[in-house]
């Protein structure tokens, strides 16, 4: 058998003595969750160009230990090693699959556990990243609800995935391997946790760390219409991508909360302000479901009110969840689905699962961790390829 799959089994002494390591550090001032202005006014002794050479050290070259930032005063690094620490997540596994998907599950102490995939394709390496320990929306489709909200992620755990990741990927495959996408799709609705979102994507496109353009980071949302007005105004240029997944209220009703309180037609309103504030085109997310949104009349209907508009939809075949009793849609409705949307001059890709011999769908590495104890996954990927566009 010719799989490449590696499973890494629980360290349970060494976690808990992680664990430990970041109750302790809870006393000390988390660093990598600073702009270097704020690290500047933590060390007012200092001479000014000192706070980025340690952003830098932090957010561009990725160390995790003070000792690393080899261009300080010993003075300095025992001061930093005194009063701050550098978030880091023990790793609970990790998981590589044929196709060269990588799926983490990452325990950042005090209960702190989430979920992070590396994919890859002809376009480079694509991140998918939690902003949440679990989710409130409860969409039915979706394993990362189940077992209710947790906690906010900070701006750095969520960095703090991303870092790990790269750091990952160059150990395994060499330095000039470097992530080059985002997206904001794994555990947690990211708009809910607004602020530390939003000072993620300023501190993970800043010059002075990792750089990477706004325009290749996507964020996801199940549709906060507030928040999407919010984040119109803000300045970027992330492309947002709306979890719509049905062609009405009614039937998204039927998966989606949130549809309760927001309908299409004011989540509509609020995605062309958004275009129209950022020049962004939106992305469509729609996850098709057997006998539940998959049907020509629902693509119609779809195709109808969206004809005109500059979006983009991605068709997803649903990754089922034990827990939610649906199934992913039959290949000849989505094929046909796509051409009905075309027709209305929409753009469509479809896409398929990435990394599906590594059995790791959104929210169920951790899920299935919490019900057993035991860090393997039984479901199925949330990463995704390109199939047809
Ligand atoms: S799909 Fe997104 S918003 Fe809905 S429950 Fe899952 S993580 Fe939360």
């Amino acid at each position: 058998m010719k799989s490449i799959q590696k499973r890494f089994e629980i360290n349970f002494e060494k976690v808990s003595e992680k664990n430990f390591e970041l109750n302790f550090e809870n006393t000390k001032k988390d660093i990598l969750n600073m702009h270097s202005e704020e690290i500047a006014k933590e060390l007012p002794n200092e001479p000014s160009y000192r706070s980025k050479q340690i952003y830098e050290w932090l957010h561009k070259k990725l160390v995790t230990s003070f000792e690393d930032m080899s261009n300080l005063p010993k003075s300095l690094i025992q001061n930093l090693n005194d009063n701050f620490y550098i978030s880091a997540p023990t790793v609970l596994n990790r998981l590589i699959s044929e196709d060269g998907t990588v799926k983490f599950l990452f325990d950042f102490g005090s209960g702190v556990v989430v979920e992070t995939v590396l994919m890859t394709s002809n376009y480079g390496y694509s991140i998918c990243v939690s902003s949440q320990v679990g989710c409130k929306m409860g969409c039915t489709f979706c394993a990362s609800h189940i077992g209710g909200w947790e906690k906010n992620l900070s701006s750095s755990q969520i960095l703090a995935q991303v870092y790990h990741a790269q750091r990952d990927l160059e150990a395994r495959l060499g330095k000039e391997n470097k992530i080059g996408n985002l997206v904001l799709m794994g555990i947690g609705e990211p708009l809910d946790n607004y602020d530390n979102v939003l000072k993620f994507i300023r501190m993970l496109s800043d010059e002075y760390g990792q750089n990477l353009s706004q325009r290749s980071i996507t964020l996801s949302t199940c549709g906060l219409v507030d928040k999407i007005y919010k984040l119109a105004d803000e300045g970027l240029a992330i492309t947002l991508a709306i979890s719509l997944h049905a062609p009405d209220d009614d039937t998204r009703k039927k998966t989606m909360p949130i549809a309760k309180v927001h309908s299409m037609e004011s989540l509509f309103k609020a995605a062309n302000y958004y275009f129209e504030k950022t020049g962004r085109r939106i992305s469509y997310e729609y996850a098709m479901i057997a006998g539940i949104n998959d049907s020509e009349l629902q693509a119609k209907t779809l195709g109808t009110k969206l004809s005109g508009n500059s979006v983009h939809f991605n068709l997803i075949p649903l990754n089922p969840v034990t827990e939610a009793h649906l199934q992913k849609a039959p290949d000849a409705n989505i094929r046909g689905f796509a051409k009905t949307l075309e027709k209305f001059g929409i753009e469509v890709t479809v896409r398929r699962n990435q990394g599906t011999d590594i059995n790791a769908a959104c929210g169920q590495l951790r899920r299935t961790r919490n019900e057993t104890g035991n860090n393997r996954a039984r479901g199925v990927s949330n990463g995704y390829k390109i199939l047809r566009s």
